[in-house]
């Protein structure tokens, strides 16, 4: 019986394919680096040409592995999210190259309709903020400053789309251009409540809407490969962006569930049913199922320093040799001595928004040293956690226990602490690959592997460790009024 899953895993750093037993067990993978072009300071730009051929080669290394084509049943994909693709339809080639989305260039392209009163309607619209980081200012970037780009809008051939919108174009030999739900809900051009991309966004933002994908399901027959590529057609029917995918990953399906995901940033989304998300305090409404037309949305809120805090303590400061040090110093005193890191190193996202605020570490003393630092570096994911928690409670939204996952999300004293100061549960499951699970499950239930996502979802997730809070309240209390204090010398 044909019952694996191949999922192609596209992330800003490298590509990825999987092979997913139906089960749920990972059967073989494969992984290629992707170059990182920085032509000017705050550009970040990819090689769509480059993902492509590296998505192939990765897929077929992955089903070499696992003894050939004949057993995958179905294809899911899950991507960086927002980043922008242009190609010409008829060629099939990239027309420049693709603008990743923590490019920072359309920054004043933003400003501006900020200053024309327009971020009002476009957050009620599409649950976004205008800022660079989202697809659509991208888009319309290309289409002001690149001839190729112009030149295939006037001819007609001109299309945009994110990384799984190219990968669909390109395995399908060019007969299908769709974006799913998830992704499309990142580009500043779909309102939470229409199915296709909105005329009024896209006449906003200048995006020709001829040039955009159609809106999809994320699960289901959505496309087709074509046969040459792996000697047969295989389904593609899953696809999701990949905080969406983690997300389903770990089996937050119902109101109220809610994972945080702690890689370079941090991403926590809370599922909200099918309401909209209407936030008060800065967060983001997208969404996040789209299944037979039926939409699920879920509440995001972003943290721009998280594993890459431990990173800076490694490479700049060398106060530890391998991430994984930090557990073992924060282990070997009972507390930080009174140090305090707000890692405000790029800024502070959700729920700040504060760009132009910078990192300072508190209440250092000649007794502090490596261990300190250290600790308190830790322990600033369970406190910028913990505002987040404040933010979306306020937003109506509060968690009864969070599901970890992401590379940090190995360190169990980070676990523990994080369960100590939000004061609830924190589960992790054994699998930490989350995003690809999440679009194995999408793409099982789509093939019809499983009745539906939710059936998928318990057969296919693994088993979880749990972290009950366990500190003293007056400790908590404590530590959250030294948070705040050094919140406010940022
Ligand atoms: P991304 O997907 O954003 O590239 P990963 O999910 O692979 O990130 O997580 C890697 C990050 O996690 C790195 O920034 C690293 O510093 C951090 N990290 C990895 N292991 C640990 C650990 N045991 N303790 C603390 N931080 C860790």
């Amino acid at each position: 019986m044909s019952d694996y899953i191949l999922v192609l895993d596209e992330g800003t750093t490298s590509t990825r394919a999987m092979l997913f037993a139906s089960d749920g067990v990972l059967v073989a993978s494969a992984q290629q680096e992707l170059t990182q072009h920085y032509p000017q300071a705050g550009w970040v730009e990819h090689d769509a040409s480059e993902i492509w051929d590296k998505t192939l080669a990765c897929a077929h290394e992955a089903i070499a592995k696992a003894g050939g084509a004949a057993m995958i049943a179905a294809i899911g994909i899950t991507n960086q999210r927002e980043t922008v693709v242009a190609w010409d339809k008829q060629t099939g080639e990239p027309l420049t190259r693709a603008i990743v989305w923590q490019d920072r260039r359309t920054q004043p392209f933003c400003a501006q309709l900020r200053e024309a009163g327009h971020e009002e309607q476009v957050q009620a619209a599409t649950g976004l903020l205008l800022d660079p980081y989202f697809s659509g200012t991208k888009m319309r970037w290309m289409l002001d400053n690149v001839a190729s780009v112009q030149a295939a809008n006037t001819a007609g051939t001109l299309a945009f789309g994110t990384v799984e919108s190219w990968l669909v174009f390109k395995l399908t030999g060019g007969q299908t251009h769709i974006t799913d739900a998830s992704n499309a809900s990142r580009t500043l051009l779909l309102d939470l409540e229409g199915a296709q991309f909105d005329p009024d966004l896209c006449a906003m933002f200048g995006v020709p809407q001829e040039a955009l994908p159609r809106v999809t399901d994320m699960s289901g027959a959505l496309a087709v490969t074509r046969p040459e590529l792996f000697g047969r057609e295989i389904a593609i029917t899953g696809l999701a962006g990949d905080q969406q995918a983690a997300t389903i990953g770990q089996a937050c399906l119902s109101p109220g569930e809610t994972k945080a995901t702690y890689g370079t940033g941090a991403f926590v989304l809370t599922n909200q049913g099918g309401d909209v998300p209407r936030s008060h305090n800065r967060l983001l409404g997208t969404v996040l199922t789209q299944i037979d037309g039926a939409r699920s949305y879920a509440i995001e809120g972003s943290v721009f320093v998280a594993g890459s805090l431990v990173q800076w303590l490694r490479d700049s400061l060398g106060i530890v040799a391998a991430a994984s040090e930090t557990e073992t110093l924060a282990r070997s005193i009972p507390d930080s001595g009174g140090v305090t890191i707000v890692p405000a190193l790029s800024g502070l996202g959700a729920p700040h928004w504060n760009a132009d605020a910078r990192a300072v570490i508190t209440g250092l003393s000649f007794a502090s040293g490596k261990a300190q630092i250290a600790r308190a570096a830790l322990e600033a994911m369970a406190h910028q956690t913990h505002d987040l928690a404040n933010a979306f409670a306020a937003d109506g939204t509060a968690w009864e226990s969070v599901r970890i996952d992401g590379g940090m999300a190995a360190n169990d004293w980070m676990a523990q602490d994080l369960a100590d100061i939000l004061g609830m549960g924190v589960e992790r499951p054994d699998c930490v690959e989350t995003t690809a699970l999440g679009a194995a499950m999408l793409a099982a239930a789509g093939a019809g592997l499983y009745p539906d996502l939710a059936s998928a979802a318990q057969e296919m997730r693994g088993q979880l460790t749990r972290f009950e809070p366990a500190m003293d309240g007056a400790v908590r209390a404590a530590r959250l009024a030294a948070w705040e204090k050094a919140l406010g010398a940022v």
